[in-house]
């Protein structure tokens, strides 16, 4: 290859660190802005820019010291200004994002302003001394300016990230922390090392070419995105136990002025003498038994979500009556016959409530879709056990879903049969409980000839 003809041999070897880190800097930068964009969090595009800064001083500095070291001093000079202040702001860029990420806050315009004069001022600074010969520049540069500023400076991140209490400590931030440290504690081995050999005391110092560098830069950039990640994930967390808690107090508060609505019309049918006045009464009523049954529903899905698991010893015979006589009243239950298969042993472990809610929407969707105008319609409901699990099957003769529709009974608010009364929520309620409790559901159905629902629980 052209480009290393003009590196010495023994420097090939560093030719491809620097590309590989400065490629990495590159992916990195690419990353983080377009998850930045993505989730509209500030302190990603700053994390972004910051390993931008860290591409730039990889990309110069590489090209100083493989081509330029003995050659020209302007451009030379030009690149190591550019060297220095883009490691300097990559660590101040660091704690711009973490700062911005735990405070949840734009860092001030005008500070970083003021901080990126200081730095440019400083680079220019430590690379004109640098450039010039004499004690001046011996002092500067062995002592390693970049070294101890950017080793105090990630070391002030490691130590931020590590001990600030807004975070549950995940390992993507034990790792961001761990190698914002172990990379400052890299750099001030370097001082350390430079400093005794100034002072000629001979030590020996490790010279593992960039490797460990590149490790630990990597090992930075993965805690970044891990911690990010996590970061969201509590964020979602915590908002989706806002909107559990906005959902289920609403629904709760709402439930009494529609229990007085549904008084004053029964009333009203009562006094009103005028038959068309009684009619609009009955609408009102039946609409309001409509949102009645929608706020019930919603509730009950709060409800599941809210509720701790038990895990106890339950006999199905018994679940099945006690569903049997919530259900008693439903429209059309009388002329359904109900048949019940038992094991012969019908005790199982599981939750109580998760499986109340399960089989109550199965059995009453069963008699809400039956067909009644046939000679004998039934639900038959059967139990079987496994070694490990349990099989409770809802089958009926009734009204039976289209082939095309069964994917979507799952989903919220989808309703498959046009004459409905109900919500679409009950079997999204039923899929939300099973995945509470490890459980998977079946649907075998046939348009006019009838469903069954297949439940299948772990024995816990
Ligand atoms: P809904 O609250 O409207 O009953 P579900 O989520 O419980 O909503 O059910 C979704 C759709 O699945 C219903 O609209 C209905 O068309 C269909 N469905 C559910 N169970 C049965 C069944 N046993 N027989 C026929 N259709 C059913």
């Amino acid at each position: 290859m052209g480009l290393l003809n003009l590196i010495p041999e023994a420097d090939t070897r560093l030719f491809y660190i620097y590309v590989a880190e400065c490629s990495l800097g590159l992916i990195f930068v690419i990353i983080f802005r377009h998850f930045g964009r993505l989730y509209r969090r500030r302190f990603l595009l700053s994390w972004s820019l910051s390993w931008l800064a860290y591409a730039t001083y990889t990309a110069s500095s590489g090209i100083v010291i493989l081509f330029l070291l003995d050659s020209w001093i302007w451009p030379r000079d030009m690149l190591g200004i550019i060297a220095q202040l883009a490691c300097f702001l990559q660590v101040i860029l660091i704690l711009r994002g973490t700062y911005e990420l735990i405070y949840d806050r734009a860092f001030s315009k005008r500070k970083f302003r003021l901080i990126f004069i200081v730095t440019l001022g400083f680079a220019l600074f430590t690379v004109i001394a640098f450039g010039q010969a004499g004690p001046f520049s011996r002092y500067l540069v062995s002592f390693g300016s970049r070294a101890i500023i950017t080793g105090i400076g990630f070391l002030v991140a490691g130590i931020v990230v590590w001990t600030n209490k807004k975070f549950s400590k995940g390992f993507g931030q034990q790792l961001l922390s761990g190698s914002l440290i172990s990379f400052s504690v890299y750099q001030l081995y370097h001082f350390t090392f430079r400093l005794l050999n100034l002072l000629g005391i001979d030590a020996l110092g490790l010279d593992l070419m960039g490797s460990v560098d590149l490790l630990l830069v990597s090992l930075m950039g993965m805690g970044m995105v891990m911690w990010f990640l996590e970061d969201e994930r509590e964020n979602l967390n915590k908002e989706n136990k806002e909107l559990d808690s906005f959902l289920s107090n609403t629904s709760h508060d709402l439930r009494t002025p529609i229990a007085s609505i549904l008084g004053l019309t029964y009333l009203g049918k009562l006094e009103l003498q005028e038959e068309k006045a009684r009619s609009f009464m009955t609408m009102i009523e039946e609409r309001i038994k409509k949102l009645d049954l929608v706020i019930g529903d919603i509730l009950s899905l709060s409800r599941s979500k809210k509720v701790d698991l038990k895990i106890e010893e339950l006999e199905f015979g018994k679940l099945l009556d006690e569903t049997i006589a919530d259900i008693r009243f439903n429209k059309g239950v009388s002329a359904i016959q109900l048949e019940y298969i038992e094991g012969p042993n019908d005790t199982f472990r599981s939750d109580y409530n998760q499986r109340k809610i399960i089989l109550n929407n199965l059995m009453a969707n069963a008699v809400k879709y039956h067909n009644l105008n046939q000679p004998n319609p039934y639900i038959r409901v059967s139990f079987k056990r496994t070694r490990n699990a349990v099989e409770i099957a809802v089958q009926d003769n009734g009204e039976g879903i289209a082939k095309e529709n069964i994917p979507k009974i799952f989903d919220m608010f989808y309703r498959a049969s046009p004459r409905t009364e109900g919500t679409g929520l009950g079997l999204y309620i039923v899929q939300e409980a099973l995945t509470k409790i490890n459980g998977l559901i079946l649907v075998e159905s046939e348009l006019g000839k009838g469903s069954t629902f297949k439940v299948l629980l772990e024995h816990a």
